[in-house]
């Protein structure tokens, strides 16, 4: 037997905190020389990381924690942040805290450290961002600054390298002898507020298991007082801290006092008694410059459309090359496996299951990577906040974040980036509204849909109101029509299911950078490999459980005999009765039946069985439908929307009573089923890893079915009701 290996939480574990887009997760890539993500923007980290960094004393153990203003946290991502800092709920506690501060921003930056001072957390405080605050020519000095706290700080910088070792030396000194990391400095609350705060001290301290240390109940009662609040996003908060909370504050309301300055106001007061502040710099930057152009009310509406134009015109027409690309060489790769294999079901299953299914999955990384390149270079460059300044106002009115917009945007590609993109929100709450309803945004699997049933349905020389053409109008109709969905659909789940407290667009305009390659590619590369592993494999398994569907059972008896039919027959007539066979061996399957089973669900709606078996090939991905259509009209599985074979079929289809099944009215109906409807399980899968539960994704299917159920039955039936076919 080898000796056991060293056990990773045997090391000693040093978290880096401070306020967002300080340099944090810059500065955890250097020290540990991982691959975490950067980004100029606040609220890149959401879940934190580890790594491994040696100093002085041995390898520690380096946490990047997200990003937090102060320990006062509203929302359950900053409470991440709180978590981690206090080792709660069974994490490993930090043996001392790295809390990185914005050497060009000191004195703000400074009050998330009195909190931790007053927690009594070992700090070291390291002044990130010196070289440009060198460049700006006031930068501060970490001399003046330690005196003034009593906790060592160091100057440094993530992107040249400066003062990395002496940061490693004064943490490993703190490690050795952690009251050199603890300041001895005290300032004071109202009386009041103290009686307060020493309410809550009994109730936090058995609510930690582990026993916190005085300073560290206290820290914790007074965090409570300031964050826990009706309606606050806060997880497994024991409800006698609630309850306690909510009766202080009630008392202090009572007594017309606000707490909330009582003790913001105290810290502030002694920071500001620390002579710390800098006069501020009266040159205008290059960044206010360049700003005054970017948030005009008309020029910058100008460029922000602009650069949207740009990344739409990434997600469809630059990515589409590589799609198609993707596309041929899967197609190349079945067509070559069926050659050398013998026709049947090990064939079937190796190019219909397996192959299909690898690339349906690597399809969408053109996109994905499209998408991460452009939102790399947005936040990095600090374009990002202006596009959620810009547009934050119209997307409230729906309760949606700003920075939900390019989600949104890129939802008209394809949800499944969209959904990824998600991330640029630090709100639990603002994620999931924007998840729920990105999927609603037309997405181009919907266009082939659209094409098919527009052409075949709709006149070609048809106009609307005498002068648009009919056709044309569908198309317009059809995405203006989602989209209006999709904002209703936000505002309402905003009200109800995902209500969240209104806060504020908390959102500093960082100082314009230019972005590094190698972080908007190490971003790319992440999103792809998380991708591909772990909806990935979602997907892939949900594409051969469909091939298994629609393939089986194998031991179909045919209504015709075919072999005889086809024995000396014509070429021609070879390859209609394959179709046939093909036709019928679908209708048989069990995903055939379960096309007949939903028939009466469906019914309601003008659809048949056949078009039920369509909708259950189409949930691999909707433009599946196209070609389900063509294989279940017996036309063959090749088929597209150009196609006129499946045109004229679908225009003949007719009802047992000899009714026409396609009329106009059916074909709005089964357009606004797919616009509304979840008939995606990538996007399910994808919604399943980011929301990191099944509950989201269930919720999604549920609500966009029925309510795609509701409508196209209100159009189907109310079209009947008013004289339209
Ligand atoms: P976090 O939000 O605190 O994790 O900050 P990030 O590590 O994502 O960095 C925010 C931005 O600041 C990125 O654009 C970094 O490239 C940039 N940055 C970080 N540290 C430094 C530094 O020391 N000097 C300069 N010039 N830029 C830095
Ligand atoms: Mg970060």
């Amino acid at each position: 037997m080898s000796a056991a290996p060293a056990r990773a939480a045997a090391l000693p574990r040093v978290a880096l905190a401070g306020n967002p887009n300080t340099g944090k997760t810059s500065l955890f890539n250097r020290l540990t020389g991982a691959n975490a993500r950067v980004g100029n923007y606040p609220g890149v980290t959401v879940e934190r990381e580890i790594g491994r960094w040696s100093i002085d004393i041995g390898p520690v153990e380096v946490m990047d924690v997200p990003g937090a203003y102060s320990l006062a946290a509203r929302s359950s991502e900053e409470q991440v942040a709180m978590r981690a800092l206090f080792g709660l709920d069974g994490d490993v506690r930090p043996s001392a805290v790295i809390l990185v501060v914005d050497a060009t921003q000191l004195v703000r930056n400074l009050y998330f450290a009195l909190q931790l001072i007053e927690a009594g957390v070992p700090l070291v405080i390291a002044l990130n961002l010196m070289d440009v605050a060198r460049s700006q020519g006031n930068p501060p000095d970490p001399v003046r600054v330690s005196d003034a706290l009593g906790v060592p700080v160091v100057a440094v910088s993530a992107n040249t390298g400066e003062g990395l070792a002496a940061l490693g030396v004064a943490v490993s000194k703190v490690l050795a002898r952690p009251d050199e990391g603890r300041a001895r400095v005290t300032w004071r609350y109202p009386s009041a507020a103290e009686r307060d705060v020493t309410r809550l001290v009994p109730l936090v301290t058995s609510a930690d298991p582990t026993g916190a240390p005085p300073a560290e109940a206290r820290a914790l009662a007074i965090w409570a007082l300031l964050s826990v609040e009706p309606g606050d996003e806060l997880l497994d908060i024991p409800a006698n801290v609630r309850r306690e909370v909510a009766t202080v504050r009630a008392a202090a309301d009572a007594a017309g006092r606000d707490l909330d300055t009582e003790i913001i106001g105290a810290r502030y007061r002694y920071l500001d008694g620390l002579g710390l502040a800098r006069p501020p710099s009266t040159r205008i930057t290059l960044t206010d410059r360049v700003d005054a152009w970017v948030l005009h009310p008309v020029f910058g509406l100008v460029s922000f459309l602009f650069v949207m134009g740009v990344l739409f015109q990434s997600l469809f027409a630059w990515s589409d090359p590589f799609i198609g690309a993707i596309e041929a060489a899967f197609a190349w790769l079945g067509d070559g496996t069926r050659a050398v294999l013998p026709p049947g079901i090990l064939a079937d299953f190796l190019v219909d299951g397996i192959i299909n299914g690898f690339g349906s999955v690597l399809v969408f990384l053109p996109q994905i990577l499209m998408l991460f390149a452009m939102l790399g270079f947005l936040e990095d460059s600090g374009y990002m906040a202006r596009v959620a300044y810009l547009v934050d106002r119209g997307m409230k009115a729906v309760g949606l974040h700003g920075k939900a917009f390019v989600p949104m945007l890129s939802g008209y590609a394809c949800a499944v980036p969209a959904i990824m993109a998600t991330r640029t929100l630090e709100r639990r709450r603002d994620r999931l509204l924007t998840m729920m309803v990105v999927p609603l945004m037309s997405c181009s699997a919907r266009l082939p849909i659209y094409t098919l049933i527009i052409a075949s349905l709709f006149p070609v020389d048809g106009r609307f109101l005498w002068i648009f053409p009919v056709q044309g109008s569908m198309m317009v109709f059809m995405y203006v029509f989602s989209t209006l969905m999709a904002l209703l659909a936000a505002g309402v789940l905003g009200k109800t299911l995902l209500r969240g407290p209104k806060v504020p667009l908390l959102l500093e305009l960082p100082p314009y950078r230019l972005p590094r390659a190698s972080s908007v590619l190490r971003q790319m590369w992440l999103r792809a490999k998380m991708f591909v592993t772990e909806a990935g494999t979602v997907i892939l398994g949900c594409t051969i459980a469909l091939w298994f569907l629609l393939a089986f059972p194998r031991n179909v008896v045919f209504d015709k005999d075919y072999d005889s039919l086809r024995a000396g027959a014509s070429d021609e007539v070879v390859e209609m009765l394959d179709a046939e066979q093909s036709a019928e061996r679908l209708q048989k399957s069990y995903g055939g039946r379960l096309g007949k089973l939903i028939e009466p669900a469906i019914a309601p709606l003008g659809f048949d069985w056949k078009i039920g078996i369509g909708l259950v090939g189409a949930f691999a991905a909707r433009e599946v439908f196209v070609s389900t259509m063509g294989v279940v009209y017996g036309i063959g599985a090749d088929t597209d929307e150009e196609s006129t074979p499946l045109r004229d079929r679908i225009r003949a289809e007719k009802h047992p009573d000899g009714s026409p099944i396609y009329t106009p009215l059916m074909g709005l109906s089964l357009m606004i089923f797919f616009a509304l409807s979840a008939q995606c399980m990538s996007t399910l899968a994808v919604v399943k890893r980011e929301s990191r539960s099944w509950r989201w994704p269930i919720f999604l299917f549920s609500y966009m079915t029925v309510l795609a159920w509701v409508v196209s039955f209100a159009v189907y039936q109310g079209g009947r009701a008013l004289g339209f076919e």
